[in-house]
């Protein structure tokens, strides 16, 4: 049961800062408080001043009860609570007691509010934790836009059960509505879009199936570096089309009855096919009238191919939406505490890839020998010796810091360190493999103070056969 509490009496009895919680929420329900206590705190004092609730000030009195329709027993004085719990009893009014669940005859939920829709949960006073826990949980699930989302709807409900009388062609109505473009837009922010496409909908003779497609960051591989917002996209998907590198702990998390397709690309394998494989299944699904979520790692938009994927669906007229990640290297760098930037060290950072388009080399090598700048390289498992030899021969110190950074976030991380003359050598000596980041510049060396998660970083000294490198002596 919902109460509509707009301007009803609801008596609160007591002044503290229980009380003052209780009356908080009532406020925002509407009801016209009043409160009885001899003594108020300051807070509930200041709410009687401006003239927002009203005040009995004396004991509690059954009189009060005369003329609300609910009553909160708020004290800490046990007896006092009693007896505002008895009186409501022969009145046969509804008592809430806080704290008690034995004399409350009415519990208060925990909720989770999005605009009009409510969420309430209870366990009859039981197992307050567990419902507040719930609801934590249903918090991170349910979308801020579902209040404009309810409101809509309010306002469209009497349109709809005209254009739709039939109670079984309204529910496949709603059905296709909800699994529909209106709530995606609202989600984006995109209210006048959301608008469209519902007047699309009501003018609907049959059904028109509209897919989309999300295009979702995965982060690094811990499961709690996604976003929520990427979160609640996997729990709405039908088709989820991911990367290699996604985490099974984080495709876990999708929708049970989603179809999971990996569409990863393997080193050395013809990359231009599988992005012409990638851009065909996102249409078909889409145009299918499914729900896709493209699911890369780290973020999309950094050396994801998501630009490309977003143009594809752009000229296919396909809905889209993004959900950022976090990228590796702002990953990698905050599990082997390495701080990207410095105040002294490292006023600029470069996220940088390793390999070249076609083989050739388009990076601009000289600009990243600069000093008082960190270089985050991605895909450099095996460009290291290019790497070194190229930094160097620009004018960056040989002595400069690196940390190297396999399965980053993940349970079998292994950070490599040591200095950009034997990055080549370390890596090969702990037989690092992809994936790996590496961050160089001075803020590396802060990897083996600050680390704190995983094993401490490996040393070319600490490899397993460091004896028999004649350049680890
Ligand atoms: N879009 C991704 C990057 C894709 S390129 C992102 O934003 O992170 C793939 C490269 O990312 C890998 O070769 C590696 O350099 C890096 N990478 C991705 N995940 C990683 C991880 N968990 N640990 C270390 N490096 C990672």
């Amino acid at each position: 049961m919902f109460l509509d509490l707009q301007d009803r009496r609801v008596l609160v009895v007591g002044g503290g800062a229980v009380a003052r919680r209780k009356i908080e929420a009532l406020r925002a329900a509407g009801a016209r408080v009043v409160v009885g206590a001899p003594e108020l705190e300051p807070a509930i004092a200041q709410r009687v001043d401006d003239g927002d609730i009203e005040h009995l000030a004396a004991s509690f009195d059954p009189a009060w009860l005369d003329d609300v329709w609910l009553v909160v027993a708020a004290t800490d004085d046990a007896a006092v609570n009693r007896a505002v719990a008895a009186a409501a009893e022969s009145r046969r009014l509804w008592a809430n007691v806080v704290d008690d669940a034995e004399l409350s005859s009415v519990q208060v939920p925990s909720r989770v509010e999005r605009g009009r829709l409510q969420v309430a949960i209870s366990s009859g006073g039981g197992a307050p934790m567990l419902a507040r826990h719930l609801r934590e949980r249903l918090e991170t699930q349910l979308d801020e836009s579902l209040g404009e989302l309810a409101e809509l709807l309010t306002v469209q409900r009497e349109r709809i059960r005209r254009r739709w009388p039939d109670i079984g062609a309204r529910r496949t109505f709603f059905e296709r509505l909800l699994a529909g473009p209106v709530p995606q837009r609202l989600r984006r922010g995109d209210s006048a879009g959301a608008r469209r496409a519902f007047e699309q909908a009501l003018a609907e003779t049959a059904p028109v199936p509209t897919g989309s497609v999300a295009l979702v960051g995965a982060g690094p591989g811990d499961p709690g570096l996604l976003t929520l917002r990427g979160l609640r996209v996997l729990n709405e998907a039908d088709v989820i089309l991911h990367d290699r590198l996604v985490s099974r702990e984080v495709l876990a998390l999708a929708r049970r009855d989603a179809e999971l397709i990996e569409v990863g690309k393997k080193v050395g394998g013809n990359h231009d096919a599988t992005q012409s494989r990638i851009h065909a299944l996102l249409v078909e699904h889409a145009r299918a009238g499914k729900r896709v979520v493209r699911l890369k790692g780290g973020d999309p938009f950094v050396f994801g191919r998501g630009g490309e994927e977003l143009e594809v669906l752009h000229a296919h007229g396909i809905d889209f939406e993004v959900v950022p990640g976090i990228t590796a290297a702002v990953a990698c760098a905050a599990y082997a505490g390495v701080p990207l930037t410095h105040r002294d060290h490292a006023q600029s950072v470069r996220f940088v890839t390793a390999l070249g388009r076609d083989g050739g080399d388009p990076i601009d090598w000289p600009a990243l020998a600069q000093e008082r700048q960190t270089l985050a390289f991605y895909m450099g498992v095996s460009g290291l010796e290019r790497v070194r030899d190229r930094l160097i021969a620009h004018g960056r110190s040989a002595d400069t810091p690196f940390a190297l950074v396999e399965n980053g976030t993940r349970a079998r991380q292994r950070v490599v360190v040591g200095t950009l003359a034997q990055l080549p050598q370390t890596a090969a000596a702990h037989a690092v493999q992809a994936p790996a980041l590496l961050i160089l510049g001075e803020v590396a060396a802060s990897a083996s103070v600050l680390h704190w998660f995983g094993p401490a970083p490996l040393r070319l000294e600490d490899a397993p056969d460091a004896a028999a490198i004649p350049w680890a002596a």
